[in-house]
């Protein structure tokens, strides 16, 4: 008889998460396991915002994919999908084509720029490896070229952060204790460097309880970072943007716009022709796609609601690391030809947003408020627990973050 394909796209928090349960839970003579992705690597999205920034290097957020996944029981290809097609049961990749009877779909997220003229040619966005490896060159090329040219350019050093949400922070709290690093490295007084975040909304983390918000925008503050909220960024150019707040239009000039205030799922998944909503799959309660009944989804590309607020949970790493337990449970049942498959329920374990490695805000335990070095601590903890889940002992040992008591 032969065995079924099961083809997982992405090695992001959910595909590899997905992959590594499968492994364990199927054996070689149960199914073909195929884990395509653009790099051999994984990378932890959530520590792109200290490689942007180059407060921590992208090799400590990268890891060789053979080092976690059994190679001789999943087959991985290293290609990029360029397409989903449904209903033949098929995936172009960038040199072929896999047929699949069980896809899981993990391609993760892309910036949503509004249709803000400029943004998608002038921005940059924290969305990768080589990203956020060019936002740091970025900026260290234009802190060096400073004292090099006959007029010091003010461009040069404003540092312009679009959105005051949860990725716009954590990259505003590292640039922030980069900056004065870099202005020892390049002879540049710190009080001439800018770092401005631009938020629409009145304030920023919308969402988050308003004295851990306080707390972050006075923390911040005090590291030089300037809050210009209910402003709405109306134009980036390459050396400026234009912002408007109370119908008064402002130009400030940057050659550093980094764009961090939407994402939305990766467009693959809008165009394969599977049934969205807003972009995103709205998964049955066992995480397979309503139109297709052999397509699983997890992570950022898949839509849940939350039945409490009536809105779909927030995009992040917890649910998606969540969801690849369920998908890759009811993956094995079904090859297993059973059909009693598992209810998804999101368990939310908290969030802390860092404000650099020193500092964070957070709510843990439902409603247990944290900050400062609590917070920070949790926030590594957290990491280090998806290290050990992911690759156990030796990974953590390996890639871990254990500079707790740093300042
Ligand atoms: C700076 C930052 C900080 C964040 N902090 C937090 C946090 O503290 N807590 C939290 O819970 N969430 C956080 N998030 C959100 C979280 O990172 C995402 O929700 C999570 O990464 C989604 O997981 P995923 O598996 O869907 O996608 P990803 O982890 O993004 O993985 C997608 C994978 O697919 C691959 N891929 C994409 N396109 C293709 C293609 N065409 N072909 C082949 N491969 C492809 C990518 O290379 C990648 O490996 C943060 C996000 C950012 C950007």
């Amino acid at each position: 008889m032969n065995k079924p394909n099961i083809v997982i796209l992405g090695a992001g928090y959910g595909g590899i998460m997905t992959t590594v349960k499968l492994q364990k839970k199927l054996g070689v003579n149960d199914a073909n396991i195929t884990l395509v992705n653009k790099h051999d690597y994984h990378y932890q999205t959530t520590w792109l915002h200290e490689n942007a920034a180059g407060t921590l290097h992208h090799d400590r957020t990268r890891l060789p994919i053979k080092d976690v996944v059994d190679f001789s029981k999943v087959n991985f290809v290293q290609d990029t999908v360029l397409s989903i097609k449904p209903d033949d049961k098929k995936v172009v990749l960038e040199n072929g084509e896999l047929d699949y009877d069980y896809l899981v779909v993990a391609l993760g997220f892309e910036a949503a720029t509004f249709g803000i003229p400029g943004l998608i040619e002038n921005a940059f966005t924290i969305s990768s490896i080589n990203s956020s490896r060019l936002i740091r060159e970025h900026i260290d090329y234009n802190f060096a070229k400073y004292n090099n040219e006959a007029e010091n350019k003010q461009e040069r050093l404003n540092i312009v952060i679009g959105g005051g949400g949860f990725t716009g922070i954590e990259f505003a709290g590292e640039i922030a204790n980069r900056v004065p690093e870099l202005c020892k490295e390049y002879d540049i007084d710190r009080s001439k460097v800018r770092i401005i975040v631009v938020e629409a909304a009145p304030t920023v983390l919308p969402g988050f309880d308003p004295q851990l918000v306080e707390y972050a925008m006075n923390a911040l503050e005090a590291k030089g970072v300037e809050f210009k909220v209910g402003a709405m960024l109306k134009e980036c150019k390459p050396d400026g943007i234009v912002i408007e707040k109370d119908e008064k239009r402002e130009e400030i000039p940057t050659n550093t716009t980094v764009w961090a205030a939407g994402v939305r799922a990766n467009s693959i998944v809008e165009e394969s022709g599977l049934e969205v909503n807003r972009g995103k799959v709205e998964v049955q309660p066992d995480l397979r796609a309503p139109s297709h009944q052999d397509v699983f989804v997890v992570g950022d590309c898949a839509l849940i609601m939350n039945e409490e607020t009536g809105r779909p949970y927030p995009p992040t790493a917890q649910i998606a690391i969540q969801e690849a337990d369920v998908a890759a449970h009811n993956l094995s049942v079904l090859i297993k030809g059973g059909t009693e498959l598992e209810t998804f329920h999101f368990n939310n374990q908290g969030t802390v947003a860092s404000l650099g490695h020193d500092d964070a805000i957070g709510v843990i335990l439902g409603d247990k408020k944290l900050f400062g070095w609590s917070a920070s601590v949790m926030k590594k903890i957290i990491d280090n627990r998806y290290l050990l889940k992911l690759g156990g002992v030796g990974l953590l040992l390996k890639k871990g973050k254990f500079n707790i008591f740093s300042k």
